[in-house]
């Protein structure tokens, strides 16, 4: 297996990732990039961007912002409201299984910062169905809530003619480098489709478990023509400010008493990530190292390296002690969707990578990051 020489991503990411002749990464370069661009002058490109958007006569909000009540939520309804000075509409996908902290951080959002919210709750019935279908179909129970993030606040955006929707960081290019920094990225059906839904669509769900087109209505995304007869245009905060998620963080904690997770994850050093789903840095991330061979530590280590939290030695002691774990709360999603663990593990082992997974005496194998310290 071959691991990038600056970061601790494998080349079998679930992120596409290719290597340069130094060995270093797609998602490693485009964040160097990043080092050089200057950010005055992209705060100045959004300011106009945020202008052009008023509604002058206040007739209606002047942007959407989704939000799962993450630290990144605050960080963007903060730079929306504070410094760009728009009246935002507030959306929020809820998928039925936030942590406590952050069901908290949620709920407050509108108070902290005065501004309107819509919460969207699908029915819990078709929500344990879909946790279920999709493990089996895709090894992902967690796809109606990419679904749900990525579809609701468009919806949202087109019945309300809100023309501007502010993402935070476009996640494909912050960890493997899809784009290049002056590309600009903006939401498209085609990211949604392809990266974020993996693929599938509302349709395919249907008939499945006794669903139906009624309880999917939420995962529809808006046709072709209504999107662009509404000009809803989807772009991100990462294209125009220098994001670093731990300053972010703590910022957030400072201005806002954002909470983060009281207890630790097994499966990741970082608390204040993902709290808006409790299996989220566990079983779901769990299937990602059943299927690529890693898990969210690398992904957070890579981003801490970027960033120059910690070294590459570091990472790989997170790594080596974190991604293999089978995480506690396995439990309570069995007992949610009603499985046992005997399924669980079996619809698993289906979606190990071939390129990353070998079968040595009926046990599952792989390389590892650290044996390149013995090469
Ligand atoms: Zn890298």
């Amino acid at each position: 297996m071959q691991y990038c020489t600056k970061c601790v991503y494998p080349i079998s990411s679930a992120v596409k990732l290719t290597f340069d002749n130094d060995g270093v990464c797609s998602g490693c370069r485009v964040s160097e990039a990043r080092k050089k661009i200057n950010w005055r002058k992209r705060a100045k490109l959004l300011e106009s961007l945020a202008e052009d958007s008023r509604v002058s006569n206040g007739s209606n909000y002047d942007c959407i912002i989704p939000v799962s009540g993450g630290k990144d939520s605050y960080f963007q309804t903060h730079y929306v409201t504070k410094v760009l000075k728009l009246k935002p509409l507030l959306v929020t996908y809820h998928g039925n299984n936030y942590l406590p902290e952050g069901e908290y951080n949620l709920n407050r959002m509108h108070h902290v910062f005065n501004v309107d919210h819509i919460i969207f709750k699908p029915n819990v019935d078709v929500l344990v169905k879909l946790n279920r279908i999709c493990f089996k179909k895709m090894g992902d129970m967690n796809w109606h809530a990419h679904c749900g993030i990525f579809t609701y606040p468009v919806q949202i955006a087109v019945k309300f003619k809100i023309k501007l929707i502010v993402w935070g960081e476009h996640g494909y290019t912050d960890l493997g480098g899809m784009y290049r920094a002056d590309e600009f990225p903006e939401m498209t059906a085609k990211y949604r489709f392809e990266h974020a839904l993996r693929g599938f669509d509302w349709y395919d769900m249907v008939g499945e478990e006794g669903l139906k087109e009624q309880d999917l209505l939420w995962a529809k995304y808006p046709t072709e023509e209504e999107l662009e007869e509404s000009e809803v245009r989807g772009i991100y905060l990462g294209n125009y400010v220098d994001w670093d998620a731990n300053k972010q963080y703590k910022l957030m904690q400072r201005l806002y008493n954002w909470q983060q997770s009281k207890k630790p994850f097994d499966r990741t050093y970082r608390r204040f990530s993902n709290l808006d789903d409790m299996h989220e840095n566990g079983v779901h991330d769990y299937l990602k190292f059943v299927k690529f061979g890693y898990g969210r530590a690398t992904d957070h280590a890579c981003k801490d390296i970027r960033s120059g939290y910690i070294t590459r030695k570091k990472a790989i002691d997170l790594v080596r002690k974190y991604d293999h774990v089978k995480p506690r709360d396995l439990k309570r999603w069995l007992q949610y969707v009603g499985m046992k663990e005997k399924e669980f593990d079996k619809t698993a082992d289906q979606f190990r990578d071939a390129r990353v997974w070998r079968k040595n005496k009926g046990k599952w194998e792989k390389d590892n990051i650290w044996d390149e310290e013995k090469n």
